[in-house]
């Protein structure tokens, strides 16, 4: 899932306008840019689910650092530290619980392959409730949250827009939706 985080933090940007709109997208898919590199090296895999290619929601995801509880609320701490360098403390912390946001998001979609501890130390039960079993349901379930997340967007920022600023709002709310659906096709399709 990536759209629907991408609704998500189109949402909070309605109700924390301080925050830049690129810093909370960037926030809300940080745990899966971490986890490109650590992919990279094969530190953390997807492995299509017995029976499937491997398809939208058909893998099961071993990002056993990014993922973990304990991990995703690191980094997000790590994210909050980091940004508040640049930003007022209250614009970090919200970027920080947008960090965390992802793996709040990701618990009802993933198979259970979510690991509370790093490295799934101590092999505890994983996490997940497995809501990419139905794809489709998975599928709208972004999309809602991109509609959502783009029309609170909308409504905050059309409220708040100068003179002559509207216009620049109707660019972005057209690029969110079409950032979100874009990224849901290629998911999709498994580009
Ligand atoms: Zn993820």
């Amino acid at each position: 899932m990536i759209a629907g985080h991408f609704g998500f933090a189109a949402a909070v940007k309605s109700r924390a306008p301080r925050a830049p709109l690129w810093a909370l997208m960037l926030a809300c898919v940080w745990l899966d840019v971490v986890f490109v590199p650590l992919f990279v090296a094969g530190i953390e895999t997807i492995v299509p689910l017995p029976g499937t290619s491997g398809g939208y929601g058909e893998g099961v995801i071993h990002a056993d650092y990014t993922h973990s509880l304990l991990g995703a609320l690191l980094i997000s701490v790590a994210f909050a530290l980091v940004a508040a360098i640049w930003w007022r403390w209250s614009v970090a912390l919200v970027l920080g619980a947008v960090v965390f946001s992802h793996w709040v998001l990701d618990l009802p979609m993933h198979h259970a392959d979510l690991p509370l501890l790093p490295g799934n130390a101590g092999s505890l039960p994983l996490l997940g409730f497995g809501l990419w079993r139905w794809p489709a349901a998975s599928a709208l379930l972004e999309i809602a949250l991109v509609l959502l997340g783009t029309f609170l967007y909308a409504r905050a920022a059309a409220r708040t827009a100068g003179a002559g600023q509207s216009s620049r709002v109707r660019y972005v709310t057209a690029a969110l939706l079409a950032s979100g659906f874009v990224t849901l096709g290629l998911n999709w399709l498994n580009i």
